[in-house]
């Protein structure tokens, strides 16, 4: 990705920003395209949607430290311009094969931009946010974009009750962590107990 010249967008950027997080992870973030701080810091949402973002995980329990996050395009459109549908083609193998190595068992997809390129023909962003689409192995789930929230401040509320969904669905489709060790002294006392 890093070295990518399947379309226009490489003779504009600072740097690929190809995503950042644990791989496989259960869950991916699917955003649209770097922005102005993403093209320099080479790291997805670290401007200020990338903030909302992280408030609305951590209003579920998580941080960023917990899940991979990518975006559509790796490569910012200049000025911050849509996709046009050759840049999202050109960088569909990448997601695709991110998809692939991370093994995502829910992915948040925020936009129609991210709606549009995994779940085409799915419908409007407005008509199907915070809803489950289950696919294959996979739960998707698509999402208003925190930028367009920024923009909307109405559009807020909404992503806050999808997070709280969302939250729901991450407790159905994730395994609980496996139950902690018993503590030594336990241990020794049942081994006591056995011998008896
Ligand atoms: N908006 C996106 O869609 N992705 C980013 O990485 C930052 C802002």
């Amino acid at each position: 990705m890093r070295a990518c010249k399947l379309c226009g967008l490489h003779a504009t950027r600072t740097q690929a920003v190809p995503g950042v997080g644990p791989c496989p992870a259960d869950v991916l973030i699917v955003g649209e395209a770097p922005g102005f701080n993403e093209d320099r810091q080479g790291e997805p949402f670290v401007g200020p949607a990338g903030k909302l973002l992280d408030t609305l995980l951590g209003r579920i329990g998580m941080s960023r430290a917990d899940v991979y996050i990518t975006n559509v395009l790796k490569c910012r459109p200049p000025q911050n311009r849509d996709p046009m549908p050759n840049e999202a083609e050109a960088c569909s193998p990448y997601l695709k094969r991110q998809l692939a190595l991370i093994k995502p068992k829910v992915v948040l997809i925020l936009g129609r931009h991210a709606l549009e390129q995994l779940l085409p023909g799915q419908g409007s962003i407005s008509r199907i946010h915070g809803s489950l689409v289950l696919r294959g192995e996979v739960a998707w789930v698509p999402l208003y974009h925190p930028a367009a929230a920024l923009h909307n401040g109405s559009l807020v509320a909404d992503l806050e009750r999808d997070f709280d969904n969302v939250r729901k669905y991450l407790d159905r489709f994730l395994a609980p962590p496996p139950a902690p060790e018993p503590p030594p002294v336990a241990k020794v006392e049942a081994e006591q107990l056995r011998l008896l």
